[in-house]
């Protein structure tokens, strides 16, 4: 087999190896059909049947029911943050934000363009290191946006924010989702960008709730109304195949690891293994408040940048890659999300701990 490294990259990131041996062969055949996933037609009926895979997964998965349509666009999550408050935010509406990272600041930035934005809170006085408990909500907020896990500063929303009577909530999910359970039902609509808990980047995964898709502005160019795609099953123009064929093996693989409370458990053990070894050492130490801190990144520091390099270059050289931090935090991120596996968690830590015996 190839020699394969321990991948903390936060994003295109790593996948189950038997996802990617099942690609590798499909590439060549997809299901015995002698054509290529990448070659054959969307409109074939060997896509189409990997097409209606994918969404009865994730309804599996995820307990999403009839009253939700199950979207694959294209344009990233970055292209949700205006997709959001162009159908659903007019010019006279307010639309809540909370602010917990540079990514929601982008949304932020986006719905502006479109309507009122309330910040309902920030944790940019401490580079977004917590979750902010003290929130001010608007009285009539058409809906609440937050990003339930903040990929480059290693936090995470342990419920959902509260929402106000008439307004819907939105959650940009992108480096979380599919991570624990999920009670979709709470929400209007979630969406996330598949590259870190999916599959690969170019599909972006969006469960809406039908009657906003309803409600939704049908004055804006065609492919950007969330109709568009709910009409035509997300084949309005050529979807991203490739994508929605890897999200299909890992939400098969989430199923075949017991659904996402077992996921949860796992994902749980892997942070606490990871966070337990740091909260005792003498060297290293975490970044985000004890009560906010992420299962899916974690972040840490040595508190001295050339200790920092230090360690990422003896990690890196011993086969732990992409261990450097975001450049607006410093120091280290540790991705390990769904398909990281736990037995690498504990070759870090060992590795951590020896390290820090000789440098400590
Ligand atoms: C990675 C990430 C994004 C950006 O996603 P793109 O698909 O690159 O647009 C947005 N939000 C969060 C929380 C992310 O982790």
């Amino acid at each position: 087999m190839v020699d394969r490294k321990i991948n903390f990259s936060a994003g295109p990131a790593a996948l189950p190896l038997s996802v990617l041996e099942e690609a590798q062969e499909a590439l060549i055949s997809l299901d015995g059909t002698g054509i290529g996933v990448l070659e054959h037609s969307h409109r074939g009926k060997a896509f189409v049947s990997v097409y209606e895979n994918a969404v009865k997964r994730c309804r599996e998965v995820a307990g999403i029911s009839d009253d939700y349509d199950i979207l694959f666009l294209q344009g990233g999550a970055s292209t949700q943050f205006f997709m959001v408050p162009m159908n659903f935010l007019d010019t006279d509406q307010t639309a809540d934000y909370l602010v917990t990272g540079s990514w929601s600041q982008k949304a932020v930035k986006e719905a502006k363009k479109f309507g009122n934005v309330n910040i309902v809170c920030s944790s940019e006085d401490r580079n977004f290191c917590y979750i902010p408990k003290e929130r001010k909500t608007s009285s009539s907020a058409r809906y609440v946006h937050f990003t339930s896990n903040n990929t480059i500063y290693g936090t995470e929303f342990s419920t959902e924010p509260e929402v106000p009577n008439g307004a819907f909530l939105a959650c940009d999910a992108s480096s979380d989702i599919f991570s624990r359970p999920l009670d979709v039902n709470k929400y209007g609509m979630i969406y996330a960008g598949a590259q870190k808990n999916l599959g690969p980047s170019g599909v972006t995964l969006v469960i809406v709730r039908k009657d906003l898709v309803e409600q939704g502005k049908s004055d804006l160019p065609t492919m950007l109304q969330y109709r568009t795609h709910a009409d035509k099953e997300s084949m309005f123009n050529t979807p991203p195949t490739f994508g929605i064929y890897i999200i299909s093996l890992t939400l098969k693989w989430i199923q075949e690891q017991g659904g996402l409370e077992k996921i949860g458990e796992r994902n749980a053990a892997k942070a606490a293994t990871l966070y337990s070894y740091l909260d005792q050492s003498q060297l290293f130490k975490a970044t985000a408040d004890t009560d906010s801190r992420s299962k899916m990144n974690v972040c840490f520091v040595t508190g001295d940048a050339d200790k920092d390099a230090a360690f990422i270059k003896a990690a890196t050289e011993a086969g732990f890659d992409g261990l450097k931090g975001h450049r607006s935090v410093g120091g280290m991120r540790a991705s390990i999300y769904n398909a990281f596996e736990p037995q690498d968690v504990e070759s870090l830590v060992a590795f951590m701990r020896d390290f820090e015996q000789k440098n400590g």
